[in-house]
């Protein structure tokens, strides 16, 4: 056992070299080093091992170097304990400064590794450096100063994310009526297909085959649409929480939109919609999950039909740029104000009344969960793509129409 190994010193630094460097110089001198990556786990340490000497950082994340020994100083076993600031700034300022908030003494960074041993073993047996009353008062004052300014600045912080918490809760709470709202009409319509079937059974006279037929259809609807809803809701909640699997593959955009284009046909027919969707076949094949995207794009033309009067247009064109291939949709519906355009790809984010969350989710205006444009931007951005809208404002009365352009790369990086 050396002469020093009963000796702790606790260093509070958030740069991982310099802490590894002090340790191992003190360490080879025989000292037991405890480190501290932040202030707050620094007094945690502190508390804990009792040290007989504080190493201590200025430039710390959340409490600073002064701030932390102004705090250390007011407990109990640390009002004579050595705490030396170490920092790379040596502006005469600095080290006023740092004495007048309680250090005991100041050395820079980086340590010169000859001398530094030294220096600790001066401090630890009691080398105090000299601050007039005059240097002290002045600079405590700008210290207190300093304290107060930050916490003018965590105050008003914390009344934004406080703000915005509370926004998101009330976006929760809607969310939830949504939710509600969504389920319940294909549950009515579930429930009363169910109690048809049930009347008949009771009677037990034959169902005629057309009766059965329409029963079958009906409960088959209602079930489709309450499992599309719970699927987007497991889909939003896998891209919030990073759990959204790709699996990569060779994409043909062309194929993926002709999927699109029948599985939209009967719609745009009952609404008099016209899709208009030019050759992609020049389109190189991408890399991607093909499920996905499909979903993403889904999404955007679902929507481009949802906010595009009876007889409107869609387009759909794409091109290359650079390394990815640009996908635009265009309609010409109600259009999205400019305000709003950068929130509309938020979870839960839903413009306009619940009221107008319909029974139909094709209907003109038939609201959704506001989650189609969340999930479609989890997807593109999980393929290193990009999503925006152009769009110059909401008018229904004279629509302006909406471009959605996503942007997929061709090659997606290795990770
Ligand atoms: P929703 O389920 O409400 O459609 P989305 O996330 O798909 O949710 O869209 C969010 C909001 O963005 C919609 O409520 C709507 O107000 C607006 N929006 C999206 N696409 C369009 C579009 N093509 N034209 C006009 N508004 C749109």
């Amino acid at each position: 056992m050396t002469e020093n190994s009963r000796t702790k010193i606790l260093y509070i630094e958030d740069d991982f070299a310099s802490r590894q460097l002090v340790q191992r110089v003190l360490h080879s001198r025989g000292y037991t080093v405890y480190l501290a990556d932040d202030g707050l786990e620094g007094i945690t340490v502190a508390r804990e091992k009792e040290p007989q000497l504080i190493l201590m950082d200025i430039n710390l994340p959340n409490m600073d170097g002064r701030e932390i020994t102004t705090r250390l100083r007011s407990l109990p076993n640390f009002s004579s304990v050595p705490i030396v600031a170490l920092t790379a700034n040596n502006s005469p300022g600095s080290r006023k400064l740092a004495l007048a908030a309680g250090c005991t003494g100041f050395l820079t960074k980086p340590i010169d590794v000859a001398t530094f041993p030294r220096r600790v073993k001066e401090y630890l047996e009691g080398h105090q450096e000299p601050l007039s009353a005059d240097e002290r008062s002045e600079h405590l004052q700008r210290h207190v100063q300093n304290i107060v300014e930050r916490l003018e600045e965590k105050v008003r912080e914390l009344e934004q994310v406080n703000h915005r918490l509370r926004e998101l809760d009330s976006l929760k709470s809607d969310f939830i009526l949504l939710v509600s709202h969504e389920l319940r009409t294909p549950l009515t319509l579930v429930h009363g297909y169910a109690h048809l079937l049930q009347e008949h059974l009771n009677r037990s006279d034959a169902i005629p085959v057309s009766d059965l037929t329409h029963i079958a259809a009906g409960l088959s609807a209602g079930t489709d649409r309450m499992q599309e809803v719970i699927g987007e809701i497991i889909s939003v909640s896998r891209i919030a929480s990073g759990k959204l699997d790709i699996s990569l593959g060779p994409v043909r955009l062309e194929h993926v939109i002709a999927d699109l284009q029948s599985q939209f046909q009967e719609v745009c027919l009952a609404r008099r919609l016209n899709l208009h969707v030019s050759n992609l076949n020049h389109l190189p094949l991408i890399e991607g999950d093909g499920k996905q995207i499909k979903m993403a794009i889904s999404h955007v033309i679902g929507n481009a039909i949802k906010y595009t009067p009876d007889k409107g247009h869609i387009y759909i064109v794409g091109r290359v740029l650079n390394d990815a291939v640009d996908l635009i949709i265009k309609d010409t519906g109600i259009g999205i104000p400019v305000s709003e355009q950068h929130f509309i790809f938020d979870q839960f984010y839903a413009l306009g009344a619940i009221e107008h969350h319909s029974t139909s989710k094709s209907a003109f205006q038939g609201g959704g969960l506001g989650l189609g444009l969340a999930i479609a931007k989890g997807i593109v951005e999980a393929h290193s793509g990009r999503i925006w809208v152009e769009s110059e404002r909401r008018d229904p009365d004279d629509p302006p129409g909406s471009t959605f352009n996503i942007l997929l790369p061709i090659k997606q990086a290795q990770k």
